[in-house]
């Protein structure tokens, strides 16, 4: 565990193995959410609608649809 500037907010933060604080996480997890919802329903739906409809920043959606 060392002390590290969250990615997102950079708030120094105790890490693990995580680049963002607890609270940036969170935030993540629920865009990830909706992401994923949106996704589901609009299946061939492209980056900047998904962006447009779930207001998740384009950034945190590009980064889920490559994984
Ligand atoms: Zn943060």
């Amino acid at each position: 565990m060392s002390l590290c500037n969250c990615d997102k907010c950079g708030r120094l933060f105790l890490a693990k193995w995580e680049s963002r604080c607890t609270s940036c996480s969170q935030l993540v997890l629920k865009d990830t959410h909706k992401v994923k919802d949106f996704v589901r329903e609009h299946p061939r739906a492209t980056l900047i609608e998904i962006y447009n409809m779930t207001g998740v920043p384009l950034q945190t959606i590009k980064e889920l649809m490559r994984a």
